[in-house]
């Protein structure tokens, strides 16, 4: 790849843009130093920049995949606008117009080209392509091409294999809405080579979001009129039509004028009582998740989810309709666990079985009329088919129609669809483990949610770092933040602080296992707590914990101690408790990060004394940094004591103990009389004037 210009005069000069915003620096640096990439920032964050920047710095064109068709157009006219060569390639052109573009991309004509993604169907298209100097290939709403997106597009799966073709040029994905999976399958699919990933710009600081365990229906009520009377405009989330319409009574009954909205209501209904919401007519819209996608009111002061949603991407996604003005707003979900049985409910009728799926073909291959149509309400296909979850029929419809077996179409002065079959006489055959596979992430989604609400780390951080933003702070703002749980959470006070921590962290490591770039859990916090207070007991020896390198290396903190920090560690995400038969511990990524020393954190600290005796291991002391200009300046100070004590510098303190007062900096007495060679007597002599000259240097 040949650079051509330098970004920050490109940007000036093309998009009249002064600097970057936020992430797209780091971005567009690493696209041009070569790099593949993923980039996730929500919408309007800026994406299109991060491509057609290095699209006007590098040699060659920039290929932009994009499955809209229509917001194609609008993007290469802005381009031109800005008299930047561009153009695009879709089904919309005749077959002669889509060569004589193919033909000036190959002279070089275009520095950006829109391509619609079914085009890389076409092998003629494909070998056409095969002289053009591309320089990136860029991805657009890479979302598209997982399965467990909320946007599946089978033509986006093929992209990898169209890279491929190309002779795998420098290629970046880029989209608003990423979850780990998401995220994963995309660099899978697209085979990105040690790509950089950027998540950034999720974080709503003007929200303030709190989860509240209520277990009883007058406690919801009271929570809710709280709310509803403190912030007066927003917006009430229910699980499920029924709720809406309870909770729309209850706020009716308070006086408050309120819409009810839900997907059962007609598209003209729907439109009227979201229009009185809209035009400021109500202030509270009492809703499912059905209502929000065309909402557009800035002064949403409240959201609030009387019910737990079935995902953190659901759950952000709606809390996030709050504040859209940048004020402060609030977000409040009232969590009550026998709620997640109806959204396991929603999971059963989303990710209908295999029999269901055949029984409900099997209906309509009988059904269909000699045109192969089917005219049936979903209601009766249901009872057709003998099915028991209303939700299960259009599930199988929709994977049906995703199978290429059927497709749905309008019937003339009806407002029922009719179905169509496509292959009316074959057998059905469609990809069970991607379907139990489905089923079996959406039961994830609702756990990690679940595990939201239990969690005691900062809400906006632990979501961020569920969208894979890598150092995401804490909000300050959220209950978790404000609400100091048992006492306030505060960074590690001394290195002896962090290395406890870190030490803690280790051996949760040698206790668990990594699969596929994860951390299961193999035992509970007692074992681990064992183990690292160096118990010889039976069931610490029959399974040879004693024989691991961290066995012991927190005795000097005592049981009660490690106790109580484990539950911290575990409040402020470090590491986490996997549902099962019995709780097991292991590492959460930001875990893993401190555990390395690659990030800082917060901790609520134990009350409990750690029981300070034992001396710090070499091993361990050997990771922590080490300081020539403070190593020499302690060697100086141990010469002027030495020489007003007339005896030979080691007798006050051996080299050895300088290098470890270098290495951990001990600020306290305390904290010193941990360092091997530092003695009581000599302690009491010396190491105050150590301490001194540390903290001087510090
Ligand atoms: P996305 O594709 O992420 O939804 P866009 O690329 O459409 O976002 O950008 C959103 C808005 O931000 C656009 O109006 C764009 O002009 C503006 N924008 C992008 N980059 C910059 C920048 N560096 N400085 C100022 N405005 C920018
Ligand atoms: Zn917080």
């Amino acid at each position: 790849m040949a650079l051509t210009s330098d970004p920050l005069p490109a940007l000036k000069k093309f998009f009249g843009f002064d600097g970057f915003l936020d992430a797209q620096e780091g971005v567009v640096d690493q696209i041009l130093s070569g790099q593949d990439g993923l980039v996730v920032m929500p919408t309007g964050g800026g994406k299109s920049l991060c491509y057609q920047l290095p699209a006007m710095c590098m040699e060659g064109v920039t290929l932009v995949i994009s499955p809209l068709i229509a917001l194609m157009k609008d993007q290469v006219d802005g381009l031109l606008g800005k008299g930047i060569p561009a153009t695009m390639i879709n089904s919309t052109l005749d077959s002669n117009e889509q060569w004589q573009r193919i033909a000036a991309m190959k002279n070089g004509e275009y520095k950006l080209v829109y391509i619609a993604p079914e085009r890389f169907r076409s092998s003629s298209f494909m070998e056409a392509m095969k002289d053009v100097n591309v320089s990136l290939f860029a991805v657009d709403e890479a979302h598209c091409l997982s399965q467990w997106g909320h946007d599946f597009r089978p033509e986006y799966m093929r992209l990898g294999k169209a890279l491929e073709k190309l002779g795998m040029p420098q290629a970046i994905a880029l989209t608003a809405t990423a979850t780990p999976v998401v995220r994963n399958d995309i660099l899978k699919v697209l085979a990105l080579r040690e790509p950089f990933e950027t998540v950034s710009g999720f974080s709503r600081p003007n929200l303030s979001l709190s989860i509240v365990e209520v277990d009883k229906h007058k406690v919801k009520h009271a929570r809710l009129r709280e709310v509803v009377e403190k912030w007066k405009t927003g917006i009430v989330y229910c699980s499920t039509r029924k709720r809406v319409e309870e909770v729309g009574e209850l706020l009716h009954s308070w006086g408050i004028k309120s819409i009810a909205y839900h997907g059962g209501m007609s598209p003209d209904e729907r439109e009227r009582t979201q229009n009185t919401f809209i035009t400021k007519k109500a202030d509270v819209a009492v809703a499912t998740n059905a209502f929000g996608m065309g909402i557009d009111r800035s002064d949403v002061r409240f959201v609030l989810h009387y019910e737990i949603p079935g995902s953190i991407e659901a759950y952000y996604q709606e809390a996030g309709r709050a504040g859209r003005d940048g004020e402060a707003a609030y977000c409040e979900l009232l969590f009550n666990y026998a709620d997640t049985r109806t959204q396991e409910f929603f999971i059963d009728g989303a990710n209908p079985n295999f029999k269901t799926i055949s029984d409900i073909y099997r209906f309509l291959q009988n059904d269909a009329d000699a045109n192969f149509e089917i005219q049936r309400t979903i209601d009766e296909i249901k009872e057709g088919a003998d099915v028991k979850n209303g939700m299960a029929v259009g599930s199988a419809l929709a994977i049906l129609m995703r199978n290429g077996y059927v497709e749905r179409f309008d019937i003339a002065g009806k407002r029922m669809k009719g179905t169509r079959l496509l292959k009316p006489n074959s057998e059905l055959n469609i990809n069970q483990q991607a379907l139990e596979e489905k089923e079996k992430r959406d039961r994830e989604k609702l756990d990690t949610m679940v595990q939201l609400c239990y969690s005691r780390q900062c809400r906006q951080q632990s979501i961020l770092e569920y969208f894979g933003e890598q150092d995401a702070q804490t909000c300050g703002t959220c209950d978790i933040c404000i609400n100091a749980f048992g006492g306030e959470s505060r960074e590690p006070a001394d290195e002896e602080e962090t290395l406890i921590v870190r030490k803690a962290l280790s051996g949760v490591a040698r206790m668990s296992r990594k699969v596929g770039g994860k951390w299961e859990g193999v035992f509970g916090r007692g074992r681990i707590v064992q183990m690292l207070m160096g118990s010889r007991s039976q069931e610490i020896k029959r399974v040879r914990l004693d024989e691991l390198t961290t066995h012991g290396i927190l005795k000097s903190c005592g049981t009660a101690y490690l106790n109580e920090l484990f539950r911290s560690m575990h409040d402020a995400g470090l590491i986490f408790t996997q549902r099962g038969e019995f709780p097991l511990l292991t590492l959460t990524p930001r875990g893993e990060r401190v555990m390395l020393g690659k990030s800082s954190f917060r901790l609520v600290w134990p009350e409990t004394q750690s029981v300070s005796a034992v001396k710090h291991s070499d091993m361990v002391i050997e990771e922590f940094g080490f300081d020539g200009r403070l190593y020499d300046r302690l060697k100086d100070l141990r010469q002027k004591l030495a020489q007003a004590e007339g005896v030979p510098a080691y007798q006050i303190f051996p080299n050895k103990t300088l290098e470890y007062f270098t290495r951990l900096r001990p600020k306290t007495v305390n904290n010193g009389l941990r360092i091997k060679g530092v003695g009581e007597v000599k302690a009491e002599k010396y190491l105050q004037a150590f301490i001194d000259e540390i903290i001087a240097f510090d």
